[in-house]
């Protein structure tokens, strides 16, 4: 077998890996190789996701992240050639506790001063958004019509195929299975087909990135957590309503498609 090399071996073909490699590519790094165990791309948490986007987030740092990316998803097809799907239908945030509601209050003034129109929202007006609605002993609410939910997988689909065509290799089916080490340095990664050698490795392996850290003797703190979504039959009575969080059980939900 000939040997084989690249200058970036990525690890995982999700929203993150697919990511990397675009961004990668549009800056001159074409030498990339992308490994994904399944046999598909963005067959993990990408496209499970239930597609939230936000930019109702407590922190300073994550409401301007929130504000880039959007304004990326809503370009997305000019700059990167696939679809974001991006549909801005808002997001409700529903809040019956006390000191949540002083949280997601202060929030709003913070998401307010970066310039994102976020605003409260009375229990009378949740109402008039979701008609059907239970609104006892709920204390308010807070909502940006500017939030809403996009496509994940093309998304990640329309990086990959975009840093296909700058020359990064995708390989379906290959998992990393060992990573080679010289002290501090990586030096190859290993699949079932045989070693890549290269000079760097990004872990993008999303809930196995704990993992894949491990093949390389490095601890990183994360582990698959599962979660549950459920889609009903499609309800003609209900009108479109908001994505909507209750954040004191961490019940969500929003209408896809009709
Ligand atoms: C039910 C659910 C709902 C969610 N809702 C939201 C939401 O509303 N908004 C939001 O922003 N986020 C949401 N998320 C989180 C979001 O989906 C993830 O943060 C995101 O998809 C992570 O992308 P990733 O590329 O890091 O991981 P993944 O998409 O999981 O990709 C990792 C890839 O690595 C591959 N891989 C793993 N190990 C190896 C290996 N050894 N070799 C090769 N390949 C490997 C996997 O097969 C996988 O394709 C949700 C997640 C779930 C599960």
């Amino acid at each position: 077998m000939a040997r084989e090399s690249a200058a970036v071996v990525i690890i995982g073909a999700g929203i993150v890996g697919s990511s990397i490699a675009y961004h990668l590519s549009v800056r001159g790094c074409r030498d990339v190789i992308v490994l994904e165990k399944a046999d598909r791309e963005a067959a993990g948490s990408t496209a499970r996701s239930a597609a939230g986007v936000r930019h109702q987030f407590a922190s300073e740092v994550n409401i301007r992240l929130s504000l880039y990316s959007i304004e990326r998803l809503k370009r997305f097809h000019e700059e990167v050639g696939g679809e974001s799907g991006l549909k801005q239908i808002g997001y409700l945030l529903l809040v019956s506790e006390p000191e949540l509601w002083r949280q997601y209050q202060a929030s709003v003034v913070l998401q307010n001063s970066l310039g994102v129109a976020a605003r409260v929202v009375t229990p009378g007006e949740v109402r008039t958004m979701l008609p059907f609605t239970n609104v006892d002993g709920l204390l308010g609410a807070t909502y940006c019509a500017e939030d809403g939910h996009c496509d994940p997988h093309g998304v990640a689909t329309g990086y990959l195929a975009a840093a296909r065509r700058q020359g990064v290799v995708v390989r379906r089916a290959t998992p990393c299975t060992g990573i080679r080490r010289a002290g501090e340095r990586v030096t190859a990664v290993e699949t079932p087909s045989g070693a890549i050698e290269c000079d760097v490795v990004i872990n993008a392996a999303g809930p196995w990135a704990g993992a894949v850290g491990a093949l390389a003797g490095v601890s990183v703190p994360v582990l698959p957590y599962r979660r549950c979504i459920y889609m009903t039959e499609a309800m003609p009575a209900i009108p479109v309503f908001p994505f909507t969080i209750d954040t004191s059980s961490g019940f969500y939900m929003r209408t896809e498609g009709d």
